[in-house]
């Protein structure tokens, strides 16, 4: 393979909304979609003489997340001011961490095509966001209900080197702090918002001169950005040109990357400690009570699934997609070992997995039940099991399964229980031997001729028709019991008959 002509060196600052109830450093109400200015106060419209306090609830979301991202939590945190001036921020300042995040010198593995990537974390701080600027027109209108919300800034060192390994960055971070409950990783709405800083250079020299992205409010946009940006930076250096150093903007309807105005991007920080917060030290009931916090992250989980329960990379990984999903596969298979002790566990996660991966994830689609809401979903777990080792023993044909599944979970009059459809309907399958052999007596009378032809056919060693015979046999007997005889004990029937 022809070696690569340039290096590329991608790095990530993803900011993501704290679900706390109320803002970061005061008590008005931490929400999406309310009245503009309806959610202020004066110490989120920076009022002069009021006091900021710490939301202790941001702080543990925070170091949770970096816990969830092997960072350490420093003995002694603290905040600071960023000066800049901007009508989205009243106070003139942000108040951020500088010197002292929370989080520091963490990773997270990433893993796609390339096997799994060691992405560092340098670090993750808190700080709060800024107010809204609406452009209309002439005009430009402000809302500082977003003021003071709380966020977290997780900085990745520039680890990564494709569009493609970044958005599986973000879409497994997007993944983790749903898991966590700390952010609802809604991109659209800005919940989860991503800046990346990219450079490419010749290879082993090192980084090269970094370029900012901004707007890449989808993971899509930025896998296309990132790989936008290479190529751009890469054709630059083929013409001898040097890059030039700025903060570009990804335009995504005309799928390319633009130099931001200067004027916007001209902020000159300047930090100094903030003097209205104390230091914080986390003693170890905090720290405990971060610890605690941590459930099992989306990865950890998928790996589990694929040892545990013999399943598929892709399998485990749609099954982990959220944590409401795994939980019902989880508790799908319980019930059904529970219901049937001889079943064996792989069996019953892959007949699981395969009913959660095609019918459900299809009648959920076509509920507008989102896969984080699978609790709220008509079908129980133990119902499903129900479905699973009835058809795992034989005792009801997938098909009829299938059949009572759909009525169960019918858009009319769904909600009703399988085990009552399958009975109502008559639906279980005959497994009882000597039922199906006085079916098959009967059969034996009407198709005296077939069953000369089969015997034929066997002795002339003619094979294909010989089955093609014996299969048809064994049609009647299901005709004659509305299809309901186990057609394997039909099968076993109809040879030992021509046998004999
Ligand atoms: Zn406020």
């Amino acid at each position: 393979m022809e070696a690569k002509k340039y290096q590329s060196f991608i790095g990530l600052e993803v900011h993501i909304h704290l679900l706390t109830k109320t803002k970061v450093f005061c008590g008005c109400r931490s929400a999406f979609g309310d009245e503009p200015n309806t959610n202020v106060c004066p110490v989120c419209l920076g009022y002069p003489g009021v006091l900021p306090v710490l939301n202790i609830e941001a702080m543990r979301m925070g170091c949770t997340v970096a816990r969830a991202l092997n960072c350490t939590i420093p003995e002694k945190t603290w905040f600071e001011r960023k000066q800049y001036f901007y009508p989205d921020m009243t106070k003139n300042y942000q108040i951020s961490q500088f010197a002292s995040p929370l989080g520091q010198n963490g990773y997270v593995d990433i893993e796609g095509s390339w096997g799994t990537k060691r992405v560092r974390i340098h670090e993750c701080h808190l700080e709060e966001d800024a107010g809204k600027m609406i452009h209309t027109g002439t005009v430009s209108l402000l809302d500082y209900n977003r003021a003071g919300v709380s966020l977290l800034e997780i900085v990745t060192e520039p680890d990564m080197e494709t569009g493609e390994q970044a958005e599986v960055f973000i879409q497994q971070l997007r993944r983790m702090v749903r898991y966590l409950g700390v952010c609802d990783g809604n991109m659209e709405e800005g919940s989860l918002r991503a800046d990346a800083n990219v450079s490419i250079n010749l290879p082993g020299a090192g980084l090269g001169r970094k370029v900012e992205i901004k707007n890449l409010n989808s993971s899509r946009f930025v896998k296309l950005g990132l790989n936008y940006e290479i190529e751009r930076q890469a054709t630059v250096l083929d013409a001898g040109k040097i890059v030039v150093q700025e903060t570009r903007l990804w335009n995504e309807n005309r799928d390319q990357t633009e130099p931001m105005r200067q004027k916007e991007n001209a902020h000159d920080y300047r930090y100094f400690p903030e003097p209205d917060l104390p230091v914080f030290a986390p003693d170890d009931a905090f720290l405990q009570s971060v610890e605690n916090a941590l459930v099992e992250l989306p990865a950890t989980r998928r790996k589990r699934f694929e040892i545990e329960y013999s399943l598929s990379f892709d399998q485990a990984n749609i099954l982990c997609e959220e944590r409401a999903f795994a939980d019902y596969f989880e508790a799908t298979v319980a019930a059904a070992l529970d219901r049937n002790t001889v079943l064996e566990k792989k069996d019953a996660a892959s007949r699981t997995a395969n009913w959660l991966l095609t019918d459900i994830k299809r009648v959920l689609s076509r509920d507008h039940i989102a896969l984080a809401d699978i609790a709220a979903f008509m079908l129980t777990p133990d119902r499903l099991a129900y479905l699973i080792v009835k058809t795992a023993d034989g005792s009801v044909s997938t098909k009829n399964a299938k059949q009572a599944f759909e009525l169960a979970v019918s858009a009319e009059n769904g909600g009703r229980d399988p085990a009552d459809i399958i009975l109502e309907n008559n639906w279980e399958q005959i497994r009882d031997l000597a039922q199906i052999a006085e079916v098959l007596a009967l059969v034996e009378q009407e198709e005296a001729k077939t069953i000369v032809q089969a015997r034929e056919a066997a002795s002339a060693n003619n094979d294909k028709r010989r089955r093609a015979l014996s299969a048809f046999l064994v049609g009647k007997v299901l005709a004659k019991t509305q299809g309901r005889a186990d057609p394997k004990i039909a099968g076993e029937l109809v040879e030992k008959m021509l046998g004999e």
